[in-house]
């Protein structure tokens, strides 16, 4: 007999055995019912034993010799399993972002995590209370103390926790036992899911909507009952009421028995936006964050999958819940950079979740106050339908932004970090006992450290990248944790005028203390944000009005709401517009929106004051204005003419070896592949390098990079599956790896 195709199959769908796959043949019959991800049945082993697998990958190669593939035996009826669908998926991620098979799995398939599933045990009283009343004396009678004392604590609490019973009771096993046996007690036991949060009763204020939230809310569940399903972008700006939008549409998504998924990013993942959605659902709800451990992962994983909970929020690993009866995603926050996968598959949630959306008949429903250029520029062409919040929620007026030019402050003899305007506000707002926001979009004490006298630079000597000086006196890599201390004199030239330049958070909080000696200050970065529940401690205390005035890089611009914040500070928006990727202008407006956004959230009016050595650049202008759409002309204009994402689709190759050589040919060789390939099939495209990546070593891994830009996706994925083949299949690559990036949102 001979099968013209082969299929992968897995048996053991957990995360060590992703990449243990059994080759079978597909049979004519099955041909079409055999598709990735599908559920087949297949005689394993010696004894042909009967058992599940799942196809993750069809090929028409055989692995081994063609005779000893088995066939087969029988593709699942209907097998619309959870399981199925994620394999399905992850397929497409894999094909459409690079990377294998195996990686895809990874992503999409929840870590299973043994551990010791923990139990309540309780002893509970069995006999009636008559009954009980009897045995005291029986027990007084006999001078049974221990079953006396057990006795007495359940005639008070009815219920009582087995440990902590026969520990502080001092009730030996044995009584236990015997009282269990006449029917006395009973053990209960209760298995406990690791559970990340604490319910709280369901406690809504009872909102009204205001007509343009009622408007989306009606508009989405009107299609949305009529059976229609698409792709949503809500453009609100900071606090319009975004996320009572979200919940209603929520409500009327699982009231027709559908579950939801809710992507915000980790950043916003605190205790104010997780108790919003806590107070509205109460336990219908669960939570996933990077700072749970596995197993609590796992488990709220199951209890999805069980059908336990209607609705996920977490970040960008939560779209892979395994909800049976998926309805909606929300994705809220949709331009942030943290959508993006870091390693491969170098994915975007965005439009992962459309495709799970279209598999699973579901809507998906962005949202954010600067929306990315790529789904604004969709929802502009219709593809995705638009919806617009013009105004803030509560009766608070946009604030008033004033821009500060820093050259105009030099000038002027003013050498602080504090321009006059901002000090002035400082210190009025002090007066008055509001809150402050101070925002640097860097951590660290300092900057990089330089010589004034020669200019050297002090780097890293595995990354190629300047070290960011601490305070405690070390230089820090912050690619690979490289240290060394701070050198008293210039290596290079001796000279002692060496030193940290630019401003970190600690620095900033230093001299708002200098400065303002009465202020009360909390810094919040990554540095002081390490330990688990660590941005709730801050947050938590600035709510409380604990602090005046709150120092952080961009985790304090997110999602945050106090009402007491009359004034927000940009020490200097320059620092996101400089950093040598396209989307810079893209990210600095996104930054100044959102940190302008946390002034005046309430009845007080709010100021903000942006301080930059660019007043004229037109990221900080239309920010300053609140102008989405003017900056949204102008950046597609840029973007147009240097046929940027999203006008253009960018890939990024990324090629690394331990040895530069033998980085550098592996790059040249990829690259007159992909010329070849290119005349072959007679497409045009614009290639950039190979070159040195801008971080042309981390890790002692060097780096090379190749860009291109082509209009057609499809035309960059067919270079990808080409290149991925050159490169598996060619033994001069040995000791290099591959990257694929379509539409980067870092610089290399
Ligand atoms: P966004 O996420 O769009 O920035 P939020 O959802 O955080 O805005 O809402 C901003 C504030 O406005 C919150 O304090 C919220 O409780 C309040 N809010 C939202 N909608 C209404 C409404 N219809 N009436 C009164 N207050 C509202
Ligand atoms: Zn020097
Ligand atoms: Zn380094």
């Amino acid at each position: 007999m001979s099968y013209q195709t082969y299929a992968d199959i897995i048996i053991d769908i957990s995360h060590e055995n992703l990449d243990k796959t059994y080759q079978y043949a597909i049979s004519a019959e099955l041909e079409e019912k055999a598709v990735i991800g599908a559920l087949v049945i297949v005689p394993f082993g010696k004894g042909n034993r009967r058992i599940q697998g799942y196809i993750v990958d069809i090929s028409t190669e055989s692995k081994i010799d063609e005779s000893l593939i088995k066939p087969i035996s029988e593709v699942v009826k209907d097998s619309q399993v959870i399981e199925s669908h994620l394999i399905y998926l992850a397929y497409w991620m894999k094909e459409m972002f690079g990377g294998t098979m195996n990686d895809s799995l990874k992503t999409v398939i929840p870590v299973k995590k043994v551990v010791k599933i923990k139990e309540q045990r309780s002893i509970q009283l069995a006999a009636t209370p008559e009954q009980a009343e009897q045995l005291f004396f029986e027990y007084q009678r006999k001078n049974s103390k221990a079953k006396l004392r057990l006795l007495e604590a359940l005639r008070k609490n009815n219920i009582l926790d087995y440990s902590e019973a026969v520990g502080k009771l001092n009730i030996p096993r044995n009584t236990l036992l015997s009282m269990e046996n006449q029917g006395v007690t009973k053990t209960v036991s209760k298995q406990l899911y690791r559970n990340p949060i604490q319910y709280k009763d369901k406690s809504d204020q009872n909102m009204l909507l205001n007509d343009e939230q009622q408007y989306i809310v009606d508009d989405f569940h009107n299609e949305y009952s009529a059976g229609k399903r698409g792709t949503y972008l809500i453009h609100g700006i900071t606090g319009s009421g975004k996320t009572i939008v979200y919940m209603e549409i929520i409500d009327s998504v699982i009231a027709q028995g559908k579950q939801v998924i809710v992507l915000i990013p980790e950043i916003a993942l605190t205790w104010q936006t997780v108790q919003q959605f806590l107070s509205h659902f109460g336990d219908r709800i669960s939570i996933m964050n990077s700072k749970m451990s596995q197993g609590e992962r796992y488990d709220q994983s199951i209890r999805a999958e069980n059908g336990e909970i209607d609705i996920m929020i977490g970040p960008r690993s939560a779209l892979f819940t395994p909800f049976q009866k998926l309805g909606l995603i929300i994705i809220d926050e949709e331009h942030e950079g943290s959508y993006k996968s870091e390693t491969a598959p170098k994915y975007h949630a965005v439009p992962v979740a459309e495709q799970r959306a279209l598999l699973t008949n579901s809507s998906l429903v962005l949202g954010s106050a600067t929306p990315s250029l790529e789904s604004y520029q969709r929802a502009k062409q219709g593809e995705i339908k638009l919806y617009h919040l013009t105004k803030r929620a509560k009766e608070a007026k946009p604030p008033k932004v004033f821009i500060v030019d820093l050259r105009e402050e030099l000038r002027n003899k003013n050498k602080s970090i504090f321009s006059r305007k901002l000090k002035e506000l400082i210190s009025e707002r002090l007066g008055k006992k509001e809150q402050i926001m101070l925002f640097l979009n860097r951590r660290g004490y300092a900057g990089f450290v330089s010589c004034r006298s020669c200019g050297h630079v002090m780097k890293c000597p595995h990354c190629d990248i300047s070290l960011t000086s601490h305070n405690d006196g070390k230089l820090i890599c912050h690619y690979c944790g490289y240290e060394e201390a701070m050198p008293g004199n210039c290596p290079e030239c001796s000279s002692k005028y060496i030193a940290a330049f630019g401003t970190g958070t600690q620095k900033v909080e230093e001299l708002v203390h200098r400065e303002f000696p009465e202020a009360r200050v909390l810094r919040m970065d990554m540095d002081t944000t390490k330990n688990k529940g660590g941005h709730d401690t801050i947050l938590k205390a600035f709510s409380e009005h604990k602090a005046d005035i709150l120092v952080g890089t961009q985790m304090i611009v997110k999602g945050h709401d106090f009402p007491k914040v009359t004034l927000v500070g940009i020490i200097a928006a320059d620092l996101s517009l400089y950093t040598g990727d396209f989307r810079a202008g893209e990210r600095t407006f996104q930054l100044l929106c959102q940190a302008s956004g946390r002034a005046g959230r309430d009845i007080l009016p709010g100021e903000v004051v942006i301080q930059t050595y660019h007043p004229e650049h037109y990221s900080i202008i239309t920010a300053a204005e609140g102008n989405y759409d003017s900056f949204f002309e102008q950046e597609m204009m840029y973007r147009g003419m240097m046929q940027y994402p999203p006008v253009s689709h960018m890939l990024l190759i990324l090629i690394t070896s331990k040895e530069e050589e033998l980085a550098g040919k592996a790059a040249v060789q990829l690259a007159e592949a992909i010329r070849l390939y290119m005349g072959q099939k007679a497409i045009l495209l614009e290639m950039i390098g190979p070159a040195p990546a801008a971080i042309s070593k981390v890790n002692d891994t060097f780096r090379r990079v190749i860009y291109m830009k082509q209009r057609e996706y499809t035309i960059l994925m067919d270079i990808k599956n080409y290149l991925e083949g050159y490169f598996t299949y060619s033994q001069q690559f040995a000791g290099c790896n591959l990257l694929f990036d379509f539409d980067p949102m870092t610089g290399y």
